[in-house]
């Protein structure tokens, strides 16, 4: 079973194991820098 997720710059892609970070690493180089910034920021 697999999700289509929408990454931070609109791209969708799909991801075979949803999770709550699993997406970020699927995404460029721009998004993975936003994303990281994100989880910082909610942690
Ligand atoms: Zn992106």
């Amino acid at each position: 079973m697999s999700e289509q997720i929408e990454t931070l710059c609109g791209r969708s892609v799909e991801v075979a194991e949803p999770s709550e970070l699993a997406w970020l690493w699927e995404t460029c180089a721009s998004c993975n820098e936003s994303a990281h910034l994100l989880v910082a920021s909610e942690s």
